[in-house]
């Protein structure tokens, strides 16, 4: 793995100054989308809202939109566009569905957006803002896994600025600092082990999805509960650190830190270790986006470390969590990998939501799937996009089969 000369090398570079700045909310109806509308509430005049965009809740995306006085609001199912346009009726915000409206949306001027849709279906806006030459915080990891160089390759070469949003990856950021990757030694993600931490492999067996999706620090949308769970999580963000951080995949490694309190550290080669800390609350990372270079206040906890007490560490358990083992396997394999475990992922929580298969089956599908067959790498999006729809159709077969 090369490492470039200088940091960031042309990936993040400072947003223009606006006395204010309009913003563009992807997935703005979701735990990351709503919890961006807050901040923005805080402090109205310093933002303008340019697009918003859900997939099916049209009423809740048309009260956002009317109270942010939106310009457009796109509903991504096309069958809900004309419950949008009656819920916005005489707001003077233009409704708009389907596919090709949120890259329209995407090609609306703004100077920030926020990439919060949930999974692959997310991809297409986020490389259409990137070749533009936005401002993208990036929450939707699914995304950058699944497009890998070529997301980053979208960024650098249009001059875009992308932003992480993620916790670990906002606190590997912090902890860069403006440092030369030459300096670092070792970046160590924390994860929090999930709700079955704890739990024996019989009990996982078992696990409901209630119980999967109640995390013990984070409040989060589902599929990302659940991929904390079997902590696919920690390797979907392994892979995202690998392509936003380039220190090289074996300098990344996973700490179980069960407090979330300690949201990642940066080493570097002197042994001084950087670390992020703050309360598990999403609106600190996206604050930290928002307003970058800048700081905003928030209204988050302040972190009370006499309080809590005692931090505490131990390592992965590779065996009852065997996510974050495959994700690193399939980044060293490299070509389409990732772009399949991702659709595999995907398609695999969305059954065990369903109650169509059991916890533990999320792992097998996924290994199946990416044992089935391995494209070359993906040179464009449309190629990324074909291997996340094969890969989709044959998790899907794989889950039929098992049942
Ligand atoms: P949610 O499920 O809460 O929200 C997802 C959003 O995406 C909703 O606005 C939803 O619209 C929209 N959406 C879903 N499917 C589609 C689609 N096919 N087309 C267009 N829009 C769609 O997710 P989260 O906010 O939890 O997560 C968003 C992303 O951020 C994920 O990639 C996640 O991994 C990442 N992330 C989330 C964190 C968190 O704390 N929640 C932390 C770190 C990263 P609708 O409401 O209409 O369904």
């Amino acid at each position: 793995m090369s490492r470039p000369e200088t940091k960031h090398d042309g990936l993040i570079v400072p947003p223009p100054a606006t006395p204010s700045r309009s913003v563009s909310i992807f997935g703005a109806t979701g735990s990351v989308g709503t919890s961006t509308l807050d901040l923005i509430r805080l402090n109205p005049s310093a933002y303008r809202i340019v697009a918003l965009t859900a997939n099916s809740d049209a009423e809740g995306l048309a009260r956002l939109a009317r109270e942010f006085s939106a310009e457009v609001a796109v509903i991504g199912d096309p069958a809900r566009h004309d419950a949008l346009v009656a819920a916005l009726e005489g707001s003077g915000t233009r409704a708009w569905s389907g596919p090709q409206a949120l890259l329209d949306a995407a090609d609306l001027d703004a100077d920030w957006t926020m990439a919060a849709i949930v999974g692959c279906a997310g991809l297409a806006p986020i490389m259409r803002s990137l070749l533009r030459g936005r401002s993208v915080a990036l929450a939707n990891k699914e995304a950058l896994v699944s497009s890998g160089a070529l997301m980053i390759e979208a960024a650098r070469s249009s001059g875009a600025t992308l932003l992480p949003v993620d916790s670990e990856h906002n606190a590997i950021f912090q902890c860069l600092a403006g440092a030369s990757y030459d300096h670092v030694e070792s970046i160590t993600l924390t994860a929090s082990g999930g709700p079955f931490r704890t739990w024996t492999h019989d009990q996982m067996r078992a696990a409901r999805p209630d119980q999967a999706v109640a995390h013990p620090n984070w409040s989060m949308g589902a599929k990302i509960s659940v991929d904390s769970a079997t902590m696919f999580n920690k390797g979907l963000e392994l892979i995202e650190a690998h392509h936003l951080f380039p220190v090289g995949l074996d300098a990344i490694r996973i700490l179980v830190h069960p407090q979330s309190v300690i949201h990642s550290m940066v080493e570097y080669r002197d042994r001084s270790t950087l670390a992020q800390l703050g309360s598990p609350d999403m609106k600190i990372p996206i604050a930290s986006a928002l307003a970058w270079p800048q700081r905003i206040p928030t209204q988050c906890l302040p972190l009370d470390l006499a309080t809590i007490g005692q931090l505490t560490f131990e390592p992965l358990d590779d065996v009852r969590f065997p996510g974050p083992g495959i994700c690193r396997a399939a980044i060293a394999a490299g070509g389409g990998a990732p772009a399949i475990l991702n659709a595999a992922n995907e398609i695999a929580v969305a059954a065990f939501l369903a109650g169509e298969i059991g916890f533990l089956d999320i792992a097998t599908i996924v290994s199946l799937v990416l044992a089935g067959y391995s494209p070359a790498e993906p040179q464009c999006l449309q190629d990324v996009l074909a291997i996340d729809s094969e890969a989709r159709a044959c998790a899907t077969a794989a889950i039929r089969t098992r049942n």
